[in-house]
């Protein structure tokens, strides 16, 4: 299939804001599509070529991509340069400098989607000696063969911004209704498997029934189920009838899969940091017994046997040398707390029950590997939550997690089955879009951020401005991953890719019509670069707003 039928696709999409719309141009292109393209172009209308739970990237900067079209066209990079400012992003430059581009090479073989996408992937492998080379010559081909509207999605694609306003939520609607699939079954067969292209290959040869078949599969990545804020134990825990409240430790959630010989751990974010704590790994092995299964816990770091706080334990997680000498220096410790998988799924088990198997089958042999700390609760104990909570805030921990006897696990969701009670006030996550650069003495620095939240269609609202809880050294290093993820800069103005989440504090929620959120954040602080969440676990504009009635 050409790319240039994706390429329609797109433009389509980007030309609808409505969500229904954006829905039925794509479950008709994926019911157009051959069966081997059709797990290719799930992940490319999201705008990736690797899922993204992969440790793969491309790895290729805006000015890279910028050099590769200077050469197709024939222009100085100055030009390509001067032409992204005008329009606002690569992928609208590439294509305005594509209409000077003389015809005669225009189309002189169609790409298709296939190509299209084993050589972006080609990107992910090359390293080493000459790579930059190597990555100029295989953008090259591409952009030598494309269209100008062609070239705007692959400039796009690369640099990792396609800008058609499609998440995953329309992608699974689409292939239900592309394949006349009841949309609960959809979401049930990627919430197990995490896997676009699948869902949609099996929903289109299998239908109903064989989406039904997917389960988990020890080694594939799970999305965490989240927590929602307990506004007050008591009531959380009536409500629920019977909880299990347990100390919520201030470090990274972990899930461990067991396949085989094979022991994989992933952060929330799915990132495989398997290597970086081999100690935790021989830990888990001789606890559990030799099946296979996904558990979850969150590992945290330690001095003298007390917590550290959650940023020693992101250096140690996220380095790649000298591990050994870490061992030493940043000792850790799992406090395991759900079973996914026991040799079958137990994930429809309720956590009651899912704890019970983990305290069966796990055999604790040193004070590194625990399970958390727990309490069952009722109307009748309601005294134990509160020790417990206590108890965990002495003991230098975040707070309790209140979680209903009764229910299932659920991946992704973040809903009132699992509840968190905090000491400290409550926090938001945001993304910055945006930012100022400062004055004076703070001119190199931006110092003040735009930040947004997250609506129901998966689009960006902005919410704030925020300029305080920063020290010199994190306005440096935002400033410099501000400049990396840069799309646009006008004056002091700088406008970025979503990328940087941050954890903000604030004294109140006010209704503000200069923010799209309608509502605005008083004395809004930095508190944390949260580098362990992504865009999707920012918080809600509902949730703001329902924060706000309260
Ligand atoms: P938050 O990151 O504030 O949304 O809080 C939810 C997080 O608390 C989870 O994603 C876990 O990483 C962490 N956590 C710490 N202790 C526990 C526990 N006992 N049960 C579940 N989650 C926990």
């Amino acid at each position: 299939m050409k790319y240039q039928e994706l390429v329609n696709v797109y433009e389509a999409l980007s030309n609808t804001t409505k969500r229904l719309k954006k829905t039925d141009i794509l479950a008709n292109f994926f019911k157009k599509v051959d069966d081997e393209t059709l797990p290719i172009v799930t992940l490319l209308a999201l705008g990736k070529v690797f899922p993204f739970y992969s440790e793969q990237e491309m790895g290729i900067g805006d000015k890279l991509v910028m050099k590769a079209i200077s050469k197709v066209i024939g222009v100085n990079e100055n030009e390509v340069e001067n032409q992204i400012r005008d329009q606002g992003d690569i992928g609208a430059a590439a294509e305005k400098l594509y209409s000077k581009k003389s015809q005669t090479t225009f189309f002189s073989q169609p790409l298709s989607i296939k190509f299209v996408f084993s050589n972006l992937k080609k990107l992910a492998t090359i390293s080493g000696n000459n790579s930059t080379n190597k990555k100029i010559s295989i953008i090259l081909e591409l952009l030598s063969s494309a269209s100008g509207t062609e070239a705007k999605y692959i400039t796009r694609t690369i640099t990792e911004e396609l800008r058609i306003g499609v998440g995953e939520g329309i992608i699974r609607d689409a292939i239900s209704d592309a394949f006349d699939i009841n949309k609960s079954v959809t979401e049930r067969a990627y919430m197990l498997t995490n896997d676009l292209g699948l869902v949609a290959e099996v929903g289109k040869n299998q239908g109903e029934n064989g989406l039904k078949k997917l389960s988990l599969t020890p080694g594939k990545p799970v999305k965490p189920m989240l927590a929602q804020l307990s506004p007050n134990i008591d009531e959380s825990i009536l409500e629920m009838g019977e909880a299990l409240c347990e100390t919520k430790y201030d470090g990274i959630r972990m899930q461990v899969h067991k396949n085989g010989d094979n022991i994989t751990i992933f952060t929330r974010r799915l990132e495989n940091i398997t290597k970086a704590i081999p100690e935790i790994v021989n830990e888990i092995r001789e606890a559990f017994p030799d099946e296979n299964y996904i558990a979850e816990g969150e590992v945290i770091a330690t001095r003298n046997g007390k917590p550290l706080s959650f940023q020693n334990i992101l250096h140690r997680v996220r380095r790649k040398y000298n591990i050994e000498e870490a061992i030493e220096s940043v000792p850790l410790k799992v406090y395991l707390y759900d079973l996914l998988y026991y040799k079958k799924p137990t994930l429809d088990e309720p956590i009651k029950i899912r704890r019970e198997i983990l305290e069966k089958i796990v055999n604790t042999k040193s004070d590194n590997l625990n399970l958390s700390e727990k309490a069952m609760v009722n109307e009748d104990n309601l005294k134990d939550a509160k020790r417990l909570f206590e108890k965990s805030i002495a003991e230098g921990h975040e707070g309790i997690m209140i979680k209903d006897a009764k229910e299932p696990y659920i991946p992704g969701i973040r809903g009132k089955k699992m509840l968190k009670f905090k000491a400290e006030p409550e926090t938001l996550d945001v993304v910055v879009v945006g930012g100022t650069y400062g004055i004076g003495k703070r001119g190199n620095f931006i110092g003040s951020y735009m930040v947004a939240l997250r609506n129901d269609d998966e689009e960006l609202e902005t919410v704030a401005h925020v300029a305080t809880g920063l020290t010199d050294e994190t306005l440096a290093k935002l400033t410099k991953m501000m400049e990396k993820y840069k799309i646009n800069e006008k004056g002091t103005k700088i406008i970025v890719k979503p990328k940087i989440i941050l954890e903000i504090a604030y004294s109140e929620i006010v209704k503000s019509p200069e923010y799209d959120a309608g509502y605005s954040l008083r004395f809004p602080v930095v508190k944390r670069i949260r580098d362990d969440k992504g865009l999707e676990d920012i918080d809600t504009v509902e949730r703001l707003k329902s924060m706000y009635k309260e």
